[in-house]
């Protein structure tokens, strides 16, 4: 694949040298991503340990959540075989790299491990990164953490064949909302034809993300747009809903099954603000907000103890569905 010159984001050009030492010089790398992956945490993660694994070194990689599990949309992604349990992890590893991940706690029991690590290199594209790492290759402006991905693996000399491309592409697709939100810039859309030239399957990959589930989400996402609430006098305007552990239990639909459900919402046209509250199988709410601009939803999501972009962003919650609701809506 030919490695056209990118424009350079901020991520000044000592901290890709160190990085490219670090990797080159290490025989065992520890990967990490956010718990709860998305298709760019995971998909950046795998596509960068197939390319190290390629090349002769030992790659791990997981998450750290108890219930270890790959989301169901998720495992047609290449490079599932580096995935370990948390609990197989290296204890200190030697090298740590993390993926998509902006503050410590978002790498849930591998923090530990990170604390540990002799040299941890964060790769993230959150605004919100608090900079945890002995190297922090950040870069917001990044559509996606794959753009960053990509780019180490092409200063690293490494060849980006169609599986590892195929991971990429995912957490480039996703992040983009398939090339719609802000972050479609040229740089993103180059960067697409550069992964379809692998001559990945993009029509594969959308089915897999978008396009199918069980046919107990059909029930689960009637009852969510059932009650969902519009509310035109809260602040910019704000359309919400929720889904209960009970929800997907009746339809034996486990919890990353309903994470797209926040993209029916937030369609609603009278609504600047759209909140979906999610109910875990640990009884905690996990609330994903959006905004289309007059409102930074990471300002707000960091305010309730979350993050993320201005325009999409979570947090959690232990308290009750209104009471949620209402420091939410003090917020906006
Ligand atoms: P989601 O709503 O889960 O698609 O997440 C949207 C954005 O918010 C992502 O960039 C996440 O990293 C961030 N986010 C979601 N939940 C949390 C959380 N509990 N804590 C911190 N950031 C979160
Ligand atoms: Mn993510
Ligand atoms: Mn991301």
């Amino acid at each position: 694949m030919t490695s056209d010159p990118r424009e350079s984001g901020p991520v000044p050009e000592r901290d890709w040298d160190r990085a490219v030492e670090l990797v080159s010089a290490a025989d065992e790398v520890a990967l990490a991503c956010h718990i709860s992956p998305d298709a760019d945490a995971l998909g950046s993660m795998l596509a960068v340990g197939m390319a190290l694994r390629a090349e002769g070194k030992r790659v791990t990689a997981s998450f750290g959540e108890r219930r270890f599990r790959v989301p169901r949309l998720l495992r047609f992604l290449p490079g599932q075989e580096l995935l370990v349990e948390p609990g197989a992890y290296p204890a200190m590893p030697e090298l740590m790299m993390t993926f998509d991940v902006p503050i410590v706690d978002r790498l849930g029991t591998l923090a530990a491990n990170a604390g540990k690590a002799r040299e941890l290199v964060v790769v993230d594209h959150h605004a919100s990164n608090t900079g945890f790492g002995t190297l922090n290759l950040v870069d917001p402006e990044a559509a996606a953490t794959a753009v960053l991905a990509e780019e180490l693996l092409v200063r690293l000399g490494l060849p980006i064949g169609r599986r590892v491309a195929t991971c990429l592409y995912a957490g480039l697709v996703t992040d983009t909302g398939s090339f719609r939100h802000s972050s479609t810039t040229p740089r993103a859309h180059a960067m697409a034809a550069r992964l379809l030239a692998t001559g990945l399957n993009p029509e594969e990959i959308a089915r897999e993300l978008w396009d199918r589930s069980p046919f107990g989400y059909l029930q689960v996402l009637g009852a969510a747009l059932d009650r969902a609430v519009l509310e035109p006098s809260t602040g910019p305007g704000l359309v919400w809903t929720f889904v209960t552990r009970q929800d997907r239990v009746a339809q034996d639909l486990p919890y990353d099954e309903v994470e797209g459900i926040i993209d029916v919402v937030r369609r609603t046209d009278e609504a600047d603000v759209a909140v979906i509250l999610k109910e875990d199988d640990d009884g905690a709410w996990q609330v994903s907000t959006r905004s289309k601009g007059a409102v930074d939803v990471a300002r707000v999501c960091a305010a309730l103890g979350g993050g993320g972009h201005a325009r999409a962003a979570g947090f959690t919650s232990h308290l009750p569905v209104e009471q949620t609701m209402e420091s939410l809506r003090a917020l906006l």
